[in-house]
């Protein structure tokens, strides 16, 4: 695995990544814009909050810019923010009147700390989710699941709860779809803008604290 292949990190890269699918007609959405109308070329941008509200703020307003409905996934057992604050329900409020898309991010392993079933885990953070956003998601993504696992949950959890889709699914990181990632801050394959007319459809995953305007400082 190569750190940064030839691929910068700040925010104007990033914008230039995307306006370089745009310019080769790739439709550039959300999940749940993608389910409604799937184009031929096209990108699902998703983006997983870890940390910091404020990088997820950003982040939605240059997505806003460049008129992307995105996709962000939401945890409500972080350390670092707390999705029931004022703060915090001012920018859900904000990313929800720039037309994202909000899903929850599900920490696994949250059974252990609250002496719970997986299950019941799972059930009462889309309940916190839901009482702090004032809304039910269609979808969900999984906080590191490498490391806390999941994936071979993911599609009982989607059925239990009658979701429209995970981020996990098959057709989203298979086949015809290309997965790509920035998790821990390392491209896993080649520069982004490589996959251009080689791939019709992508899910980009994009951890907004990984990304600044000059300096990576700004975000922790
Ligand atoms: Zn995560």
């Amino acid at each position: 695995m190569k750190l940064d292949p030839g691929f910068g990190w700040t925010y104007l890269d990033y914008k230039k990544s995307l306006e370089k699918f745009r310019v080769n007609d790739y439709s550039i959405t959300s999940f749940e814009q993608f389910i409604k109308t799937p184009n031929k070329k096209h990108l699902i941008l998703r983006h997983d909050i870890d940390f910091n509200l404020d990088a997820a703020y950003k982040m939605a307003q240059i997505d806003h810019q460049l008129k992307i409905k995105s996709s962000f996934f939401l945890r409500v057992c972080a350390n670092g923010y707390n999705l029931s604050s004022a703060t915090s329900i001012k920018i859900v409020k904000e990313l929800l009147n720039m037309g994202h898309e909000l899903g929850l991010h599900i920490d696994m392993g949250m059974e252990k700390i609250w002496g719970c079933s997986t299950e019941t885990s799972i059930l009462r953070q889309f309940n916190i989710f839901e009482e702090a956003v004032g809304i039910i998601p269609k979808g969900f993504s999984l906080h590191m699941p490498s490391v806390l696992g999941g994936i071979d949950e993911c599609n009982a959890i989607k059925d239990k709860l009658n979701l429209t889709y995970h981020a996990y699914e098959k057709k989203f990181t298979e086949g015809e779809f290309k997965y790509i990632s920035d998790s821990m801050k390392m491209w896993r394959e080649k520069p982004l803008s490589d996959f251009i007319g080689k791939v019709n459809k992508i899910q980009l995953l994009i951890h907004p604290i990984w990304w600044y305007e000059n300096n990576p400082q700004e975000n922790y």
